[in-house]
């Protein structure tokens, strides 16, 4: 496609939504459709497949279920309508992601194990292994593969083992992972992955799923129903039975989507890793050059984001910083971390190392300004 009006580029390094191309932000553009013509259902369909073969599952076994919403959405949908009745949830928490896996099965007075350790380290399998064998009543695990809060990659292919030498289905959140990093389903051991349009595939906000294992989802038609509006089952059953979702799916962002899925594969699962991990890298070497540094060991990051010390010097001011950045096209996010001032960048879009050089140019004159002298001692 031509692009013959582009739009300005920003380039977002907060957690999602992501930096998009032109022609993603115009395939939203088209003809008005009702969703439950033919024509709409094949685009869907199109689109399940796509999102399957993304994480390397075999279509046989696993299939993709579709909700209108931002990520948080598939989170519920998940924590909601895999739990069988007089059963449990247990939480591998070590951020704040995680976090939010626990207050959904309270919201739904689903009994949950929160195994918390501290968010900035990898959880204790040991512990994670010794709380499954002490409660039998835990039927499904779940995790975050990647912390967006922290930055900090989560060894889920282990805590799946753990979960499935115990019987329980395995839940990874990796939302912002898919179609950043190479998963594959089977060989991380996750019966359930799930993700949002507007994260690592850089589509627009609206539309998030699920990709999971057929057998479990017909399993769950006999679980406790907690949920109208987002049920799995009924949403999967919905799928199979019409080809759509059950209430009126975000049209134009599904046309999104199905157009940077086709980008996804123009630029190949791993050329795009190598992209983003030479951002990632930048992000280091920018920092390093300014005399900040991370809150998180660079051994256990994830390579998309990065929790940066803010300087203890009082002179430090991140709304200073965040707007003189914005200004010149450049969004940064603030921290997560309870008790300590941070910031955070985040390479999930389609930027580029040369992007991350320019925002460090743009993060060096506002240091200056903030009465810093570089590098900061
Ligand atoms: C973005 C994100 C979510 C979903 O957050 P929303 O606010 O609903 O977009 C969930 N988990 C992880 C790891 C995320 O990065």
């Amino acid at each position: 496609m031509d692009i013959v009006n582009p739009v300005k580029r920003n380039v977002l390094l907060n957690p999602g939504p992501a930096t998009t191309t032109d022609t993603v932000k115009y395939a939203q553009v088209v003809p008005d459709i009702c969703p439950r013509e033919k024509e709409f259902v094949n685009v869907m369909d199109e689109v399940r497949r796509e999102l399957v073969k993304v994480v390397h599952a075999d279509p046989k076994k696993y299939t993709a279920v579709l909700f209108t919403g931002s990520g948080t959405v598939v989170q519920d949908a998940l924590v909601n309508s895999l739990v069988p009745a007089n059963k449990k949830i247990c939480v591998v928490n070590n951020g704040s992601y995680s976090a939010r896996m626990v207050e959904i099965a309270q919201y739904y007075h689903i009994p949950c194990v929160d195994l918390k350790f501290p968010s900035t380290g990898l959880p204790d399998l040991k512990a994670v292994k010794e709380a499954l064998d002490k409660d039998k009543y835990i039927a499904v695990v779940a995790t975050t593969h990647h912390e967006t809060g922290t930055g900090v990659l989560n060894p889920v292919r282990e805590i799946g083992k753990i979960a499935h030498d115990h019987g329980c289905v395995f839940v990874a959140d990796t939302i912002s992972t898919y179609g950043l990093l190479p998963i594959d389903m089977e060989k991380e051991n996750i019966d359930f992955c799930m993700s949002s349009a507007q994260k690592g595939l850089a589509a627009m906000t609206g539309a998030s799923w699920t990709v999971g294992k057929i057998d479990e989802i017909v399993k769950s038609k006999g679980y406790p129903t907690r949920s109208y509006y987002c049920n799995l089952f009924m949403q999967y059953d919905f799928f199979e039975r019409v080809g759509e979702m059950h209430f009126t799916p975000p049209v134009q962002t599904i046309y999104s989507l199905q157009q940077a899925i086709k980008e996804y594969w123009q630029e190949g699962e791993l050329p795009r890793y190598e992209r983003l991990s030479k951002c990632w890298e930048a992000v280091h070497k920018g920092m390093q050059e300014i005399g900040l540094t991370s809150v998180i060991d660079k051994k256990i990051q994830g390579k998309l984001v990065v929790t940066i010390k803010a300087p203890k010097d009082g002179k430090f001011d991140f709304f200073k910083l965040h707007d003189y950045c914005y200004e010149r096209g450049f969004t940064i996010y603030p921290g997560k971390m309870f008790g300590l001032e941070t910031f955070r960048l985040c390479n999930l879009g389609v930027i580029t190392h040369k992007d991350i050089e320019d925002f460090f140019v743009v993060a060096k004159e506002a240091f200056r300004k903030m009465g810093y002298s570089i590098p900061i001692k």
